[in-house]
């Protein structure tokens, strides 16, 4: 797919005041760090569409932008920020689950995980809520130009089998490099296909 535009629409912490649902959206989900911002922005080319920041746990917003405009991007804090207060992890996760619950045209969900890191329980638990709640997701390792070649697949095999204790079939997944522009083109083409099945479908 060709990125023709991508533009920022509105920012907010209401799932109601999100743009109308008319056209397919794809969000964006992971630890604080984990390289969110940077893959949106690699996705279309943009030095600075998602703000990439050293501060963990600072965009605590629902952030849509709309991209060649047919479909939606849609950038969602970053979780797991350790040292944010129990009552700010709490209303971060009621205005996330709602968006999660609620919005009908979440197409797909991007989890993202560190692809040097094991699995973390928080990365865990929030993929079994999910499936509990039956919210398509796909993975999206990042950073893979941080670790050679071997040690990467390495590491993602080992993700994948504690994933695999879990699951019965494998999320669809992504390997991927912001940096290096790795996994782009197949996201995009993977979005593609959703958007073509979404307008068949509506
Ligand atoms: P976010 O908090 O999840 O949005 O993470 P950011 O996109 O801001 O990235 C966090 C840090 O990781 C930044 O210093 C980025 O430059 C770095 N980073 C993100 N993606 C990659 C990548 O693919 N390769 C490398 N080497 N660094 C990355």
């Amino acid at each position: 797919m060709q990125i023709k535009n991508a533009e920022f629409v509105i920012s907010n912490t209401d799932p109601a005041k999100c743009p109308k649902d008319t056209k397919p959206e794809y969000a964006f989900i992971g630890r604080s760090n984990v390289g969110k911002s940077s893959i949106i922005n690699s996705l279309v080319m943009r030095k600075n569409l998602a703000k990439t920041s050293s501060t963990p746990g600072k965009t605590q917003l629902i952030n849509h932008f709309i991209v060649n405009n047919e479909w939606y991007i849609v950038d969602l804090p970053g979780y797991g920020y350790a040292k944010k207060a129990k009552s700010d992890r709490k209303s971060w996760a009621l205005f996330i689950e709602k968006y999660l619950l609620e919005r009908p045209n979440l197409v797909c969900l991007f989890v993202l995980l560190d692809s040097r890191l094991p699995l973390q329980k928080i990365d865990n638990e929030f993929m079994i809520w999910l499936g509990e709640n039956e919210i398509p997701f796909c993975i999206i390792y990042t950073k893979a130009d941080k670790l050679g070649k071997m040690a990467i697949e390495k590491n993602i095999s080992a993700l994948k089998r504690d994933i695999k204790k879990t699951w019965e079939e494998l999320p669809t997944s992504f390997v991927t490099s912001a940096e290096q522009n790795v996994g782009r083109e197949e996201i995009l083409a993977f979005i593609d296909e959703c958007n073509k099945n979404y307008s068949s479908s509506s």
